[in-house]
């Protein structure tokens, strides 16, 4: 029986870096940095759209301040390779699988807050 709670995103000769999803780990944290005054938004655990609607509640109070920087953290887990010296058989590409794993949720989270915005801007703005 494998372990379906972790996603593994680059397989080392003994180890795999893992997504930690144990103890209560979100899937990922989302918060943004105004660029003009460095102010941050609260922490928001797998939801982008909170940090959204902070930047642009920043900006209405100070429109000077419209550049954000907006980072989305995710734990990461080392663990032993249940099959470390076994031949290390089923290896397909590590990279990609490492880009593929790294690039995906920041993309959909893009998206996610690109569909936000467009969704709360004719509310905000009327
Ligand atoms: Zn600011």
């Amino acid at each position: 029986m494998t372990d379906q709670r972790h996603h593994s995103i680059v397989l080392g000769a003994d180890w795999v870096l893992c997504e930690e999803r144990a103890a209560g780990a979100p899937e990922a944290i989302h918060d943004a940095e105004c660029l003009a005054c460095g102010q941050r938004s609260p922490l928001f655990d797998n939801d982008a759209l909170p940090v959204a609607v902070w930047a642009l509640q920043h900006t209405q109070q100070a429109p000077d301040h419209d550049r954000f920087l907006f980072r989305t953290e995710q734990h990461w887990r080392a663990v032993r390779r249940p099959d470390a010296g076994e031949g290390g058989g089923g290896r397909a590409s590590p990279v990609g699988a490492f880009l593929d794993r790294a690039a995906g949720p920041a993309f959909v989270g893009l998206m996610c807050l690109l569909t936000a915005l467009s969704g709360l801007l004719p509310t905000l703005t009327s």
